[in-house]
């Protein structure tokens, strides 16, 4: 598995979703409006909340999930399945860069952990 090739993948795609958001979000303010300087710093803390808040439901899951991968990259569990642990097949992994489960955990019908019986 090429992760630094993931992982630049990811980044770039993350880049896209960020600047369709900051647009999106451009058409929802009017950028004239004035802000004190409190206002703006709480404005700053609230942005991603906000940028999330403008682009569509699927794009938010699939910047979550991006995210989580990226993580999982760092932590290098990338490549498990975080549902039953077991590699997740590389040919999945290029089709959906961001999936953080196996083939037979993403087709199952609940989706979360299972553990013991
Ligand atoms: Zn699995």
């Amino acid at each position: 598995m090429e992760t630094e090739a993931v992982r630049a993948r990811l980044l770039k795609r993350r880049e896209e979703l960020h600047t369709r958001a900051s647009s999106a979000r451009a058409d929802l303010r009017h950028e004239s409006d004035p802000l004190s300087a409190d206002f703006a710093e709480q404005v700053t803390q609230r942005e991603s909340d906000e940028v999330l808040g403008a682009i569509s439901e699927s794009a938010r899951e699939e910047l979550r999930q991006i995210q989580a991968a990226l993580r999982r990259l760092d932590e290098g569990t990338y490549t498990a399945c975080s549902v039953c642990g077991e590699p997740i097949e590389e040919g999945r992994l290029q089709a959906v860069p961001y999936t953080d489960r196996c083939r037979r955990c993403a087709e199952g019908s609940q989706p979360g952990p299972r553990r013991g019986p």
